[in-house]
C-alpha cells in the first residue's frame, strides 16, 4: 500500500503526503514512521521532499500542486498532534476530512456537512447526501447497513458537540 497522508489528531484534518514520493523521501530515510507522530520541523527540513515543490521536470504536476498545500497544512497544524498515516486508517472512521481533495468533489463526509457546509441538523445532513451524485455520496450511506448509518448519526452529533466546546 503506497497512500499516505498526514492527519492532524487535534482537528481531524488529513492531507494527501504524496503517496509513493513521501515513502522514498521521508519514510525510507526514517524521516516519518507509519503510525507516529510527526516531527513537523524534520519534516519541513526534509530538502529532497520539498525539491518537488518547485516543479522540476523530474518531478509529476501532481505532486508539484500537493506539495505548496502539504507545506501550508503542516504549518497550521504544528503545534497539534499530526501522525503519519496510511489509507486503510481513515476508511474505518467516518469523522475526518480531507483538505484538499484530488478530484475538486469532495464526498460528503460528515465533517465536510459540519464545517464546510455548516450543516447543523442530521435530517438536513441525510437530505444532501440522499440528493446528491451517487458518486459524491459517503460510504456509510452507499453501501452501508442501517447499522452504519446509525452510528453516522452518532459520529455526526459528536462533531457538532466538539465544535461548540471549542
Ligand atoms: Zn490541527
Amino acid at each position: 500500500m503506497n497512500c499516505r497522508y498526514f492527519a492532524c489528531e487535534t482537528c481531524r484534518h488529513y492531507i494527501d503526503a504524496g503517496y509513493r514520493f513521501a515513502y522514498w523521501m521521508l519514510e525510507d530515510p526514517n524521516i516519518v514512521t507509519l503510525d507516529h507522530a510527526v516531527d513537523v520541523s524534520a519534516v519541513m527540513t526534509a530538502s529532497e521532499y520539498w525539491r518537488a515543490e518547485h516543479g522540476t521536470e523530474e518531478h509529476a504536476q501532481w505532486l508539484c500542486r500537493l506539495l505548496p498545500k502539504v507545506r501550508t497544512f503542516l504549518n497550521r497544524h504544528a503545534h497539534h498532534e499530526v501522525v503519519y498515516r496510511q489509507e486503510e486508517y481513515f476508511y474505518e472512521d467516518l469523522d475526518w476530512l480531507e483538505e484538499e481533495d484530488h478530484s475538486g468533489r469532495p464526498e460528503l463526509t460528515l465533517r465536510w456537512l459540519v464545517e464546510r457546509m455548516g450543516i447543523t441538523e442530521w435530517e438536513q445532513a441525510l437530505t444532501i447526501v440522499t440528493a446528491a451524485d451517487r458518486v459524491d455520496r459517503p460510504f456509510w450511506f452507499e453501501y452501508g447497513e442501517p447499522s452504519d448509518i446509525e452510528q453516522a448519526k452518532i459520529a455526526f452529533a459528536k462533531i457538532i458537540e466538539d465544535r461548540k466546546s471549542n
